[in-house]
């Protein structure tokens, strides 16, 4: 799928211009911005814009999960970091239905989430939130990648009544992960792990792109425990597999899937728990598979050495405690030990790949894990759709 990105605009001399970015920071309880990573990402599109000449940039986010209009919600912090890097006043605007926008060179909306129009199910409601913020703007930016996975006002509204672009952040995520499921170069190894059995859609859809998927972390040892081993007290997300009865069925008698031979068991998850390492079938009553032994680590980056494409997502295992975060470690290092394309997604995937100092390595560490996983999921982005060439 062709984006329409910011280099295929022409000069925005005149032009006023409304960017979505995910400004939806670490706050602590005062609304002072703790980490300002999604920040500083969007600084180059939001400098490119400028150069090209745009007479204003009017940007929008939203910032948690608000019920009410809560004050530590509120952008007027972020736009003032947003100001320190760019070296620019930025002018935060409350309410911008009255009296119109401050002539300012970058303005910042309130908190989109405080109306309800932004991720309302009414679809009136959402289109006339959309309409009251094209009505700013002659041109629109979509520069949120980790937000494109919804259907929001501020994503797709928008956008369907002015001309929508993709910044570069978007763009370059986009076309990244894109090349990893379009024509891939081969083989092409999925590592797919993580806690919850909704990660079973991912599996599923990289069976039919990937040579191999890797399956690691709790649902692994749920889908061996479907193949008839005894998992002892291994946690297991019992609702969502019964959900997905007819995946699970797939993706345990799958060819291409490759499940752990051996574990690292424990009967506490505690950092000072006592580890041991046992075949699969020797996990014990009272007994927590924890992290992939050595025999899977070794099955596991065997086939990755030789991969030319590689999608990560999950760590393998509780990763958060010394003795369970090998398995972890080893395959991430393998992983950024290839030379082809190396695509990581998911929160505790990035913290992992951070803590191993592996980033970059990385062809690219996705922004948005919900995002970058509908897209190996095989979904449509529907914030992404509608930017299509
Ligand atoms: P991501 O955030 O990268 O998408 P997930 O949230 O799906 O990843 O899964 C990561 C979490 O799964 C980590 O917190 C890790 O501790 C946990 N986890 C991994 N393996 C196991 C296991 N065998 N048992 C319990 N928890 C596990
Ligand atoms: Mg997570």
């Amino acid at each position: 799928m062709k984006l329409k990105t910011i280099k295929d605009l022409k000069s925005l001399k005149g032009k006023k211009v409304i960017v979505r970015v995910d400004f939806n920071v670490p706050l602590d309880a005062k609304g002072n911005v703790r980490n300002d990573k999604r920040i500083r990402f969007a600084l180059p599109t939001l400098k490119y814009l400028l150069a090209k000449g745009a007479d204003q940039l009017i940007l929008m986010t939203h910032v948690g999960r608000p019920k009410d209009c809560e004050k530590e919600l509120m952008t007027g912090k972020i736009a003032e970091r947003l100001g320190k890097l760019l070296k620019m006043k930025v002018a935060k605007v409350n309410d911008w239905g009255e009296g119109g926008l401050p002539k300012a060179k970058i303005v910042m909306l309130e908190n989109l989430r405080f109306n309800a129009g932004e991720k309302s199910k009414n679809a009136d409601e959402k289109a006339a939130f959309g309409k009251q913020l094209a009505s700013l703007a002659d041109v629109y930016v979509n520069e949120a990648f980790s937000n494109s996975h919804r259907k929001h006002a501020s994503m797709v509204a928008v956008p369907k009544l002015i001309s929508g672009y993709a910044g570069f952040g978007v763009g370059q995520e986009a076309e990244q992960i894109g090349k990893a499921l379009v024509k891939p170069k081969r083989p092409v190894v999925a590592v797919i792990a993580g806690l919850k059995a909704d990660k079973l859609n991912a599996i599923y859809h990289m069976m039919k792109i990937a040579d191999t998927v890797c399956v690691g972390g709790a649902l692994a040892y749920a889908l061996r425990k479907v193949q008839g081993v005894n998992i002892g007290a291994t946690k297991m997300d019992e609702e969502g597999m019964a959900e997905m009865a007819d995946l699970v069925k797939e993706v345990s008698k799958s060819k291409k899937v490759l499940l752990p031979v051996d574990a690292v068991v424990a009967e506490k998850l505690d950092v000072k728990a006592k580890a041991k390492v046992v075949p699969l079938e020797k996990i014990g009553a009272g007994w927590m598979a924890l992290d992939i032994g050595p025999k899977t680590i070794k099955l596991y980056t065997d086939v990755i050495k030789k991969a030319k494409t590689i999608l990560w997502f999950g760590p393998l295992g509780v990763f958060e405690f010394a003795p369970f975060a090998k398995g972890t470690k080893a395959i991430g290092q393998a992983i950024a030990a290839t030379k082809g394309l190396k695509i990581a997604g998911g929160g505790d995937t990035a913290t992992a790949i951070e803590k191993y100092k592996l980033e970059k390595k990385f062809t690219l560490v996705s922004t948005g894990g919900g995002a970058s996983l509908e897209m190996i999921e095989g979904k449509e982005l529907p914030g992404l759709s509608i930017l299509k060439k």
